[in-house]
């Protein structure tokens, strides 16, 4: 597979409201993996909000859920309150990935990864080899730290190559988050 087209995401949603559980379940994913910060929570907010919380809870019912972050093990142990969580992945790395699968007794294949960032959340996903990588738009953007800026640069490096190669892929999946940067 070209490089690039490890960067294209199997569906953008705003946020991780809109994605379509139902649509997922039916379609064999018994685990998500969600990036954190940007993602469910800016990274400048210590807790999950009670909203996001409880919308996570009710997922559990249908998915086993996993919170997936580059961030310290202080902040995702904190932030994560009782979910099930791996702190400094270094995503697009996928070492922790792999370890959170057996964590859950789980497969790529039936798992989605969720998150604001292709270059972690996407790519990494993609290297993990998982079903279904889906990308939201950042919640906050002025809260990324450094090493986040400088996976937005690779990001929107492969963005523009996607937006040549596969304009209308570009249009379904990409136009929307590159315009909320
Ligand atoms: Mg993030």
């Amino acid at each position: 597979m070209c490089l690039y087209k490890k960067f294209i995401p199997s569906f953008y949603k705003k946020t991780i409201f809109d994605i379509d559980y139902d649509f997922l379940k039916k379609q064999g994913i018994t685990t998500l993996f969600f990036d954190l910060d940007n993602t469910i929570i800016p990274n400048n907010i210590p807790y999950i909000d009670e909203k996001s919380y409880l919308f996570l809870k009710s997922l559990l019912s249908d998915f086993k859920i996993l919170i997936l972050s580059n961030n310290s093990d202080e902040r995702v142990k904190k932030a994560s309150k009782d979910f099930l969580f791996e702190s400094l992945c270094h995503k697009p790395l996928i070492k922790k990935t792999k370890k959170a699968l057996k964590r859950v007794n789980s497969t790529p294949s039936c798992t989605a990864s969720i998150g604001d960032q292709l270059f972690t959340d996407i790519f990494g996903g993609c290297r993990a080899k998982l079903k279904y990588r889906i990308l939201v738009s950042p919640i906050r953007i002025s809260s990324d730290a450094t090493r986040t800026t400088l996976g937005r640069k690779i990001a929107s490096h492969y963005m523009r190559i996607i937006k040549k190669k596969q304009i209308d892929i570009y249009k379904e999946r990409l136009e929307q988050y590159a315009q909320t940067l």
